[in-house]
This record gives C-alpha cells, sequence and structure tokens, in this order.
C-alpha cells in the first residue's frame, strides 16, 4: 500500500514525533515536563460547559446540522464581532461555522487552489498553512517572518513568477509559533497588497482573545477594505480552553464564504448543534471574565518563563499576546533541533524546535504556557540547570 505522492510529500507532523518521543520516556518511567503543545490546561468555562449540557439533553440538535450553521450561531458570531472587534458582518453571508480553525484553513485550500497555484504561507507557521497547499496539489511559498520585520513578511521580497500564480495569502497575528503582535499599518500594506495582486487573505485569528498588558488584538476585518480581499478564521480553541470542542468560524468576504460552503457540501455535514449551542455562550459577555482570568494566568507563567531566560542570558522578548515564548537558541548549538534533543535528554522537557514551523523558525525554540504552575515552574528550574552547565 502506497500513501498518495501529496501525502508523501509532508513531512511528519511535528507533534507527532514529539508525542512518540515523551511516550518513549515515559514508559522508562522518566518525568517528563511538556512545553511542546499549546493546548491549555485549564477547563473550558462552566457557563459553556451547562450550555452544552443543556443543548445535548434537546433532541433539536441530533439530526444532521446544516453547514451553514445555526441562525443563532451566526447572529453570535455578528454580536461578537461587533461588540469586540467594531466590525459589522451580515449574518446570511459573511459568518460560516468551522470544525476547528485547522479544518477550516485546510479547507480553504481546497476551496481556491488548483494544480500550479501558489499560496503565500507565513514561515514559521501553523503547519496547515504548508501542508494545505501541498495536499492539494498546489505549491506554498514561504514568506520569511524575521525578528527585523517585527515578523512581518517582506512583501516586496515575494519573487514575481510565485506571486503571478498566488490565490491565497496564510497571516495570523497575534502569531503562533513568534508570539508577535500586528505593527501598526501591516494589515494596511496586506489589504493593498492583495488588492493589486488578486490574491485572498485568510487571516487566522486563534489568538485575538489571549493578550497581556492591556493589548486588545484586532482583527483583520478592522483594517478598511479587508473584507473586499480576505476572510478570518476565528478559533475558539484557545482563548475559551475549546480545543476539544473543535469550534471555530470563518468570517468576511461574501463570495468567498459562499464557495466555501459550497466546497464543504461536499466534504463534511456540519459542526454538530450542541457544540454551536456552547460557541454562542462562549462568545458572549458572560464568558468575559473567565478569558480575563486566563489571561491574567498566562501573563504570569509568561514572567516566570521569560525571568528565568533572562537570568541565565537567553535574550527573549517578552510576547503582549499568544500561549507562547519565542526565544533565540542559546549559542553552541548548531539547530534549534539539537538544542531541543538536548533540553530532552538532560532534563526531560520537552521544548519545541523553530525549524519545525519553517525554515526562517530555525535558531529559535519555543515553550507554551499551557502547563499548570508549579510544573511550568519546576520545568523552568530543570532548564536553567541544563543552560547552566
Ligand atoms: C491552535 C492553532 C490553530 C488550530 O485551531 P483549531 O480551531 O483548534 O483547529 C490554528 N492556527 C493556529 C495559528 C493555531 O495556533
Amino acid at each position: 500500500m502506497q500513501p498518495s505522492k501529496r501525502l508523501s510529500q509532508i513531512p511528519p507532523y511535528l507533534f507527532a514525533e514529539l508525542e512518540r518521543k515523551i511516550a518513549d520516556k515515559k514508559a522508562a518511567g522518566i518525568d517528563v515536563i511538556s512545553l511542546g503543545i499549546g493546548d491549555p490546561d485549564s477547563p473550558t468555562p462552566p457557563n459553556v460547559v451547562a450550555a452544552m449540557q443543556a443543548a445535548v439533553e434537546d433532541p433539536g440538535t441530533h439530526q444532521y446540522p446544516s453547514n451553514r450553521g445555526r441562525d443563532d450561531f451566526r447572529n453570535g458570531v455578528v454580536d461578537f464581532y461587533k461588540r469586540r472587534f467594531g466590525v459589522e458582518l451580515d449574518p446570511a453571508s459573511e459568518v460560516m461555522p468551522g470544525i476547528g480553525a485547522k479544518e477550516t484553513i485546510f479547507n480553504l485550500n481546497l476551496a481556491f487552489l488548483d494544480p500550479g497555484d501558489v499560496a503565500l504561507a507565513s514561515d514559521p507557521g501553523y503547519p496547515v498553512y504548508t501542508a494545505g497547499p501541498i495536499l492539494v496539489g498546489a505549491e506554498p511559498v514561504l514568506m520569511p517572518l524575521l525578528p527585523e520585520r517585527d515578523f512581518t513578511p517582506d512583501l516586496s521580497a515575494i519573487p514575481a513568477d510565485k506571486l503571478a500564480k498566488a490565490k491565497l495569502m496564510f497571516i495570523n497575528y497575534p502569531n503562533n509559533p513568534t508570539g508577535a503582535i500586528v505593527p501598526d499599518g501591516f494589515f494596511e500594506e496586506v489589504v493593498e497588497f492583495a488588492k493589486a495582486n488578486d490574491i485572498l487573505v485568510v487571516h487566522d485569528a486563534s489568538y485575538t482573545e489571549t493578550a497581556y498588558d492591556g493589548y486588545r488584538p484586532p482583527s483583520f476585518l478592522e483594517t478598511p477594505g479587508a473584507k473586499e480581499v480576505g476572510i478570518e478564521v476565528f478559533s475558539l480553541s484557545k482563548g475559551y480552553n475549546m480545543t476539544g470542542w473543535r469550534a471555530a468560524a470563518v468570517v468576511g468576504n461574501a463570495e468567498a464564504i459562499a464557495t466555501y460552503w459550497r466546497l464543504k457540501t461536499n466534504i463534511d455535514s456540519g459542526n454538530f448543534e450542541a457544540v454551536q449551542v456552547a460557541a454562542i455562550e462562549a462568545l458572549s459577555v458572560r464568558t468575559d471574565a473567565s478569558v480575563a482570568s486566563m489571561n491574567e494566568i498566562y501573563a504570569r507563567r509568561r514572567d516566570l518563563v521569560c525571568d528565568a531566560l533572562a537570568e541565565i542570558g537567553v535574550d527573549v522578548k517578552r510576547p503582549k499576546a499568544t500561549i507562547y515564548i519565542w526565544a533565540p537558541v542559546p549559542e553552541g548549538f548548531d539547530t534549534a533541533a539539537a538544542y531541543c534533543e538536548h533540553v530532552l535528554e538532560e532534563s526531560a522537557v520537552v521544548i519545541s524546535p523553530g525549524g519545525a514551523y519553517g525554515a526562517s523558525g530555525e535558531g529559535f525554540f519555543r515553550i507554551s504556557l499551557t502547563t499548570p504552575d508549579e510544573r511550568l515552574a519546576e520545568a523552568v528550574e530543570r532548564l536553567r540547570d541544563t543552560l547552566a552547565k
């Protein structure tokens, strides 16, 4: 049995490898602490769980959902976008549910790319920005995100021949893995660029609700003209501790949403309606306090990690958003992977090598803040010892 040529082109999913290494160590009786995966450790807020419980009791949620989503789901997203971002959306044409941002982003590749087409992908970036285009027979072209440009791509550096074939662009702020926030003017630049080059912008909004120090991340759709050229994939996973629920919304350009819907009717049968009901509750004001207290926890953990790294001479920027610390690999290691391997072997702490998120992530490592405080403190102690050696 042979996997498809397309599938064979994809390197093994980073976290699958990490999980195997962790399992091996654990089987050998070693106390491994993983700071590798970004998966909130706290439970989903209780009002959201209660809304789900009630919705599950209601036989009205038990049948096939519509791919377009429940009216109250689409209205709930509209209300949230208005309240949170000041963005007006038409519930009939500019909103749809997705079964998580991951599937939504993958499916957008299927909806918009043909073999020979190009998708412009942030590098380092969420792996689906590159695996998605490859799996549909198109070509991902990497846009390096480097510290000297505040982790925004240099749009003028995209090769003209690739740009001519580009139909999609994936961007993501606040950014995974770099923890960067969007600098003033960048979204405006993207809108101009997309208009000039006839590209559909896909903004991955997985971390807009996870921010610190009073920073409020914007929606891409706040940018004038954004709705003409783009859509936003809003995930409830990280901001509401709902990674297991598979809840997202895709919002923005009506034509793109209609195309996405047409594709989806051929692939899946929509989001369980009880999950949609729970998502409405999550996006309501009733969950704001839970989100704020989660963010206090992450800010405290961020400081714990950044202080410890600074103490041992790792020059790390304190992120204003996301659940990640993106730090330069200490001197003496050829690659980020070599350093992460060393840390795993010496201290049984799992951290992610930057190169796993794309070539431009080389030289960095990522620490996720989704580990309970005492375990994180223990991991930081171990890291300190390893680096001090
Ligand atoms: C976690 C993450 C996702 C996946 O979100 P789901 O809604 O759980 O599929 C997508 N994009 C980025 C940048 C992420 O970090």
